[in-house]
């Protein structure tokens, strides 16, 4: 009997969670009302130049994010005014879980469930209400490391972890890549060679019925950079040079 009822709790809790991942996915691929997604600010190695960095941040410096949005989804034919609203938090103290770079399975799983219950206990600010999607964004000193960590978005729990400068030539960079993580959140796949770093093709590019194909005018936003030649290619200066290409756009649900 109590073993029974034990069982039945069990699946009623992994029913609930099955439910919750399901209307999350829903909220966040109907695109019929704005998109809150917060910005949370955090000094990524404690530095003095990431904490004068983080504390001087305001909305405006996140308002490109906004600006692509609604530019991206006009060129898809949505009728949507504004797809994705900004709001920035006030920096936090704790640093979310951190994921070892190529850590198994288990502990990205593992990982996933930490930084979920970070998430749900870092979001609360007296007064403001809580976003829909939970961007966790941490600031380096560029003197203290030449190449950020790598940064993830996840579908379930609607949560990213961002790594970027601190530095105010990288503000428009920094965007990239969090529009990057913020797509990855809604259902978006990488269309890069995980191991060069090269745009794939056709997915990747922006125009791929470009004559001749090379150079791209623009870097499709998974690829994240804009291909020169079958070799080269270069990372975009901001997000007036980055496109949602066809597959990211089918994947988001801004066609079928
Ligand atoms: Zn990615």
């Amino acid at each position: 009997m109590w073993k029974n009822l034990r069982i039945l709790l069990l699946l009623v809790l992994l029913a609930a969670v099955a439910i919750h991942t399901w209307l999350d996915r829903i909220a966040t691929q109907s695109w019929q009302q704005t998109l809150w997604v917060g910005i949370f600010p955090l000094n990524g190695d404690g530095t003095p130049q990431a904490q004068r960095y983080v504390e001087g941040l305001t909305v405006q410096d996140f308002a490109a994010i906004e600006e692509f949005f609604a530019r991206e989804v006009r060129r898809y034919g949505l009728e949507l005014q504004q797809p994705v609203h900004v709001e920035l938090y006030p920096p936090g103290a704790q640093l979310p879980p951190v994921l070892e770079h190529g850590a198994g399975i288990f502990a990205v799983a593992w990982w996933s469930l930490k930084l979920r219950w970070y998430a749900a206990h870092a979001d609360r600010f007296p007064g403001r209400a809580a976003p829909r999607i939970r961007l966790f964004v941490l600031y380096h000193d560029p003197a203290t490391l030449a190449r950020a960590p790598d940064s993830h978005g996840l579908q379930k729990g609607l949560v990213g972890v961002v790594h970027v400068f601190a530095d105010r030539a990288m503000t428009w960079r920094n965007n990239i890549v969090i529009v990057h993580e913020l797509l990855h959140t809604v259902g978006a796949s990488d269309k890069y060679d995980l191991g060069s770093g090269a745009p794939l093709f056709p997915s990747g590019f922006a125009d791929r019925d470009r004559q001749p194909l090379y150079p791209q005018d623009a870097a499709e936003i998974m690829a994240g950079r804009r291909p020169l030649s079958g070799v080269e290619s270069q990372m975009p200066r901001s997000l007036s040079g980055v496109v949602v290409g066809p597959e990211t756009a089918r994947e988001i649900r801004w066609t079928h």
